[in-house]
C-alpha cells in the first residue's frame, strides 16, 4: 500500500511540467495524493466486501453506482463526459492547438471477485487527477486529453477491445460474471450494443496512450522501488490438454497395471514448473485448471480423464 500511495505522488508528467514552467515560470505540477486517496476510498466502498477487499464486477449493481461516483469525479475535474456506444466511460477536454491528437489516459474500474482497491483504480483516478489539476490552474496543454475509463476490463478486455479490434457477435453473448450478457451488461451500463461500430477508433487517431497501474508482481516492492517503466507486454499462449487414462477397479487392479490420469497429469504439472524454473528469462507458467473430462463415477475406481488449461 505504502508503494502505491508513491506511486500517486509522482510528478505528472516531466513533459507538461516544462510546458507549464515556460507559460507560467513555476517549475513543478503536482497530483494532489491526499485527493486521490481519498477518491481511492470512497470508490472501494462500491462493491466493499467482507475481507477488505472489492467484488465489483462488471455490470454488477457496485459496478454501475462505482462508474456513477467516478462520472461526478469526472465532470468536477472539468471533463465533458459521455458513455460511448461499448459502454466506455469517455472524458475529454480540448487541447490549445486543435490539430493535434489527444493524448489518452485511463484504466478500469471494474474488478475480479474478491478483488483489490487499486488494480485499474489508481491509473483511473490518476488520469482524472492529471485533469484536474491542469483544469485548476487553467493551463491548457497544446493537445487535447481523454480519460477513459474501459468497461468490463477483467472479463476479458471487452471495453478496450471493443474500441480497438472490435466485439464479435460471440463476444456479446458471452455471459458474465454478473450474470449477465455482455450484450445485456453494456445495455445496462448505458452503453448501445447495436452501434458498436461508432465506438472503433480510427488507428493513429491519438498521439499517445498512458496508464499508471500497480505492478502485480511484487518486484518493485521487494527492491524498494518507487515506480517502473513498462518495457514490454506478456504475451500469453494458452492450451487446453486431455491427459488420457483406463478406468478400473481401484481395489483389485494391480499398480503395474493401471493407466491412471491424475498420476500423468499430476507429473506433467510438476514437469511444466521444473522446465520453466530451470530454462533461463523470465517466462512463466501456470496450471490454471485441472478437472475430470466427465462426471466420475460414484465408486472407487482409477483413471478418469483428465483435462488440464495452461498457459504459459
Ligand atoms: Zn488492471
Amino acid at each position: 500500500m505504502g508503494l502505491l500511495i508513491q506511486l500517486c505522488t509522482i510528478q505528472i508528467f516531466a513533459a507538461l511540467s516544462s510546458n507549464f514552467a515556460l507559460a507560467t515560470g513555476e517549475s513543478r505540477l503536482e497530483v494532489d495524493a491526499a485527493r486521490i486517496n481519498k477518491n481511492l476510498q470512497e470508490l472501494s466502498e462500491f462493491g466493499k466486501n467482507q475481507k477488505g477487499g472489492v467484488s465489483r464486477v462488471a455490470y454488477s449493481d457496485s459496478d454501475k453506482g462505482g462508474r456513477q461516483f467516478v462520472l461526478g469525479l469526472m465532470k468536477d475535474a472539468g471533463l465533458e463526459v459521455r458513455i460511448d456506444q461499448a459502454g466506455n466511460l469517455v472524458a475529454f477536454r480540448k487541447g490549445s492547438d486543435p490539430s493535434l491528437k489527444p493524448i489518452v489516459l485511463g484504466s478500469h474500474i471494474d474488478t475480479v471477485p474478491e478483488g483489490g482497491n487499486y488494480d485499474g483504480n489508481v491509473g483511473s483516478l490518476s488520469a482524472i487527477e492529471v485533469a484536474h489539476v491542469i483544469n485548476g490552474i487553467k493551463y491548457s496543454p497544446r493537445h487535447p486529453i481523454e480519460v477513459i475509463v474501459f468497461q468490463n476490463e477483467e472479463g476479458g478486455h471487452l471495453g478496450s477491445r471493443a474500441i480497438t479490434s472490435g466485439l464479435t457477435e460471440a463476444d456479446l453473448n458471452l455471459k458474465s460474471l454478473s450474470g449477465k450478457t455482455v450484450r445485456a451488461g453494456i445495455e445496462f451500463i448505458g452503453g448501445s450494443p447495436n452501434e458498436l461500430p461508432q465506438a472503433r477508433m480510427i488507428p493513429g487517431s491519438i498521439a499517445a496512450y498512458l496508464e499508471l497501474h500497480i505492478e502485480q508482481g511484487g518486484v518493485l516492492e521487494a527492491r524498494k522501488m518507487q515506480i517502473g517503466v513498462v518495457e514490454g507486454i506478456v504475451g500469453i499462449r494458452r492450451w487446453n490438454i486431455t491427459v488420457e487414462g483406463m478406468a478400473n477397479h481401484a481395489g483389485t487392479t494391480p499398480m503395474d497395471m493401471r493407466k491412471d490420469a491424475l498420476v500423468a497429469a499430476a507429473q506433467f504439472i510438476v514437469e511444466i514448473n521444473k522446465t520453466l524454473t530451470q530454462m533461463p528469462g523470465r517466462q512463466v507458467g501456470t496450471v490454471e485448471r485441472l478437472r475430470p473430462c466427465r462426471a466420475l463415477p460414484m465408486s472407487f475406481r482409477v483413471a478418469p480423464n483428465f483435462l488440464l488449461r495452461f498457459a504459459i
